[in-house]
């Protein structure tokens, strides 16, 4: 006997057919077996990448026949007529009735209505009001305070044949789509279904035919254009906007600046939405919005407010906190996750990926939800990884990392390593700092394969600042394994030239809300004074990441206009590529921004990189390194390696998998560095040391001349690579020039590089500060005078005094090698010519400047000097935009400017017949 739920007591099941797609017509399938019914065929969609759809599973258990039909219907323009094998095999199951389990293909009703009972239709809204495929978007959007779903007998038109029966729920505050679908949609669904099929079986089914009041048709929602949110609408409004959309399309806006979508909209969160935070710009808002640790709050027009919780910038998903761009690693309020066997854990995952997908293996690329899974699915593989292996993840850790690959990553790194990296607190500058003290190797902090560390030392106290990691030649085989997975294998190489920039702009955004922090480390780990630190070390690191994040997305090819092979024709064309894994070792003058300078191009070109710091300055590399970590660059793309220029930087240029080497350093270093990579081939860039010549003539506006040459001279205590090496001044103004110099000099303050007051710190390391003394003396023994400066200053730390120097002789020593700090040299000349022959008689070519009111005299000066930057009346003028490197043994290659890409591209020609 058949015992309906619904209804009288009848003596038989129907004769079912069910048609559907998805996990909810697997359960529809399930929900009207266990109620009796007997379902005698089923008719879903073809596989999808190998891949059958959970109904077609459910009804091959039962050993039934599964019908995949990519279509009903021929196409229009072939009569649009229903298929005659599909209406052959479609009759051939003799269903009573046809269940309509969401589907997503358009099946005729004529077919339908050949059954005894025609076919009944799920569908998620009540209706008549929102008719159409996105109903349940539109329930949320509209701010119903209803929400429900329909069982209505098929009919010609969309959404209109008569009303079987309806359910529905209030809608909660903070419901999306998702929320609904799950809490209500799906599970009342199914049962809705089997009771609209027990009261056909009852013979009681009413057919109430819908009115039209209260009718709706809304437009199928899908296209992320529409879903930018209008902040003219109230908070109420935004919010239901948001969660409307949440998770697809998704709606988003401009916050200071980038597309961010935004998830996870709630107005009642426990403990209200907060009413400060730090500031961020919403485009075309009135009034701006602000993060805090719970997110990030919104306003609408009437002043309401409400708090979202998730964002996406550049491809990821983040928490919203961490628009803050400060998230603590430190515990910071978040749950400790358990400790699980990560051997045990890596097997669980990938048991239920596999389980999940229903797939036999899995690989480092397989997608979750390209291979078919929906929101349940990625609810299922939470639970399960919890109940199998005690494994707690964040839910949104699918959707950030849905690879199999990054998804291991993210999870187990989670647990193991960006959540536990050693960091040193150290106080400084009235800041706590947070310093990463290893290897950043595959996105996690780790120790060195010896285990071995190394002291760094503040040069103003001769103090240990931190211990950290000293690499060798298999750490650096690490990094580059690495580097080399996310080159060909990661996420890295799948996201847009457009995503990337957006990346490398949150880079520079998090570097930037981090300014005081890297400025400090910095002028603890480098002697770099405070306040130069800030608007030069970090300024300039920061509009270095911001010119080329705008670049990434302007990396064009040509089209050229080969010869066609007759009667063929030919298209070629050309496309910019990254190289691949690239070396980056820098030196320590500016260390932050020397990793920028390098790192930002290699990266907006989409290369994969392992950085060598130096070792005296290994610490802002590492704050970098953090950040990108914060940014959410995949694992792999960025790597740094500490140690020793012998052991690391010899390892780097060596490697065959590193393709390219980008060097700043000294000359002699880089001959090496170029030796060593010719045994690979490798390409390199080397920006490398300088002597570059200052000429004033007499002419010259005198008191800028002064203040200028002082600055070319002393800026960042000379430790500059454009330092102007070599002062020549025009005979007849130059003792006045000396003495105007000297009274300079005399007034800068030296000490303390954090105080705000110091405009001369100490030099960077101990033995480059001997170098400078046996440099000042090596200048007095070939018959120079020190007409001021020249000794120590104290006895704790490496200051030493702005020095002057007269009398340099042409071809010693002094005159013809760099010294790399505060050291001016001034000689005396008469002519143009003469002093243009001595400017150019070195084999170094980095900069030169010219100081005159003769535009005559100054063009021609600059076209004579041999130097890969030429000053007129202004030194130090180096600008992100501009392209800088050096002539002759000072290097080749740039950095900065547009011409810094070509270092990190090659060419690839594709060449087209066609007929
Ligand atoms: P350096 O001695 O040449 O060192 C530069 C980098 O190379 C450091 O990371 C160093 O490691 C590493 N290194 C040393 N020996 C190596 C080897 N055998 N193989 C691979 N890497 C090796 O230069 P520096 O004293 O740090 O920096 C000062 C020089 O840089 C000056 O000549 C300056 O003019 C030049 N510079 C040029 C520019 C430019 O744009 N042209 C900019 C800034 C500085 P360690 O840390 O272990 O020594």
């Amino acid at each position: 006997m058949f015992a309906p739920r619904v209804g009288k007591v009848v003596e038989m099941g129907l004769k079912v057919a069910v048609i559907g797609q998805s996990a909810f017509g697997a359960e529809v399938f399930n929900e009207l077996k266990k109620r009796g019914h007997e379902i005698v065929g089923v008719f879903t969609v073809p596989d999808a990448k190998g891949r059958e759809d959970p109904l077609a599973t459910a009804a091959k258990a039962d050993n039934l026949q599964v019908f995949k039909f990519p279509r009903w219907k021929a196409l229009k323009k072939d009569g649009g007529h229903t298929l005659p094998e599909v209406e052959q095999q479609f009759k051939s199951v003799g269903a009573d009735l046809s269940v309509l389990a969401f589907v997503t293909q358009f099946i005729p009703v004529d077919l339908l209505d050949s059954n005894k009972y025609g076919g009944i239709i799920y569908h998620p809204s009540i209706l008549p009001r929102h008719r159409g495929a996105s109903a349940i978007n539109w329930t949320l959007m509209e701010g119903d305070k209803k929400a429900g779903l329909t069982v209505f007998w098929a009919d010609d038109g969309l959404d209109t044949g008569p009303i079987l029966l309806t359910r529905e729920t209030d809608v909660e505050p903070d419901d999306t789509v998702n929320s609904l679908y799950k809490r209500f949609l799906f599970p009342e669904g199914v049962k809705a279904v089997g009771d609209a099929v027990d009261l056909i079986a009852a013979g009681e089914a009413p057919r109430i035919v819908q009115p039209t009041e209260g009718a709706t048709y809304d437009p199928l929602w899908k296209d992320p254009v529409k879903a930018r949110i209008d902040f003219d609408k109230t908070g109420q409004q935004i919010h239901d906007f948001i969660r409307g959309n949440d998770r697809v399309p998704g709606a988003w806006a401009v916050v200071n600046g980038q597309e961010t979508t935004l998830y996870g909209s709630t107005r009642t969160p426990s403990g209200g939405i907060p009413t400060d935070g730090k500031p961020v710009e919403i485009e075309g808002s009135k009034h701006p919005g602000f993060v805090t640790g719970q997110g990030l709050v919104l306003t609408g027009s009437d002043g309401e407010k409400l708090l979202v919780t998730s964002v996406k910038v550049g491809g990821k998903s983040l928490p919203a906190a961490d628009l803050l761009g400060e998230s603590s690693n430190e515990g910071g309020g978040k749950k400790e996750a358990p400790k699980v066997d990560e051997a045990a854990a890596r097997a669980a995952i990938e048991a239920v990926w596999k389980d999940i997908l229903g797939v036999e293996t899995v690989s480092s690329d397989t997608d979750f939800f390209a291979q078919g899974a929906g929101s349940l699915d990625a609810t299922r593989l939470v639970e399960n990884l919890q109940s199998s292996v005690g494994l707690v993840i964040d839910p949104e850790d699918i959707y950030r990392a849905p690879t199999y690959g990054d998804f291991v990553k993210t999870v187990l790194k989670t647990k193991s390593s960006a959540a536990e990296y050693k960091t040193v607190k150290v106080r400084a500058n009235g800041l706590e700092l947070s310093l990463p003290v290893q290897h950043f190797i595959g996105g996690r902090f780790v120790d060195g394969s010896e285990g071995k560390t190394r002291p760094t030392i503040n040069p103003a106290t001769e103090e240990v600042i931190v211990d950290v990691a000293d690499g060798s030649a298999a750490d650096v085989d690490g990094a580059v394994t690495s580097a080399k997975d996310a080159f060909e294998n990661g996420e890295w190489r799948k996201i847009s030239a457009r995503d990337r920039g957006k990346l490398l702009m949150k880079l520079a955004d998090l570097m930037e809300q981090n300014k005081e922090e890297l400025a400090t480390i910095e002028s603890l780990d480098s002697g770099a004074v405070y306040t130069l630190a800030v608007k030069t070390h970090v300024g300039m690191s920061v509009d270095t990441f911001r010119y080329f994040a705008g670049l990434a997305d302007k990396i064009e090819g040509r089209t050229i206009p080969i010869n066609d092979s007759r009667p063929s024709k030919n298209l070629c064309f050309t496309r910019r590529e990254p190289i691949g894994v690239v070396g980056l070792i820098v030196p320590w003058n500016y260390p932050l921004m020397m990793v920028a300078w390098k790192a930002a191009a290699c990266l907006a070109a989409g290369n994969t990189l392992v950085l060598k710091p130096a070792e005296v300055t290994p610490l802002t590399a590492l704050k970098f390194a953090e950040l990108t970590l914060k940014a959410g660059f995949p694992p792999g793309v960025v790597n740094v390696v500490l140690g020793a220029g012998s052991v690391v930087g010899n390892a780097i240029t060596d490697h065959p998998s590193i393709r390219k080497v980008g060097f700043t350093g000294s000359t002699p270093v880089g001959k090496m560095i170029m030796g060593g990579a010719a045994k690979t081939l490798k390409k390199v860039s080397l920006e490398l040391g300088g002597k570059s010549p200052l000429i004033v003539f007499a002419d010259a506006d005198f008191d800028r001349a002064v203040r200028q040459a002082g600055q070319a001279v002393f800026f960042n205590k000379g430790e500059n690579c454009i330092a102007a090496g070599r002062v020549f001044v025009e005979s007849s103004v130059h003792d006045k020039f000396v003495e105007a110099v000297v009274s300079d000099v005399r007034k800068m303050k030296i000490g303390d590089p954090l105080d705000r007051t110091t405009v001369h710190g100490p030099q960077n390391h101990k033995a480059h500060f001997d170098k400078l003394v046996a440099y000042i003396e090596t200048a007095v023994k070939e018959g120079a005078t020190v007409v001021y400066g020249g000794k120590r200053v104290g006895t704790r730390g490496f200051f030493l005094e702005p020095t002057v120097i007269t009398g340099v002789e042409d071809g010693t020593v002094a005159a013809t090698e760099e010294s790399f700090g505060p050291i001016m040299l001034i000689s005396k000349f008469e002519t143009l010519d003469e002093v243009l022959k001595r400017a150019n008689a070195t084999e170094y070519g980095l900069a030169s400047g010219v100081f005159t009111k003769d535009l005559n005299k100054a063009l021609k000066v600059a076209d004579g000097l041999q130097a890969g930057t030429v000053y007129v009346n202004t030194y130090n003028k180096t600008d992100v935009a501009a392209p800088f490197g050096g002539w002759k043994q000072s290097g080749f290659g740039k950095d900065l400017g547009q011409e810094a890409l070509d270092e990190y591209l090659r060419t690839k020609a594709v060449t087209v017949e066609y007929w």
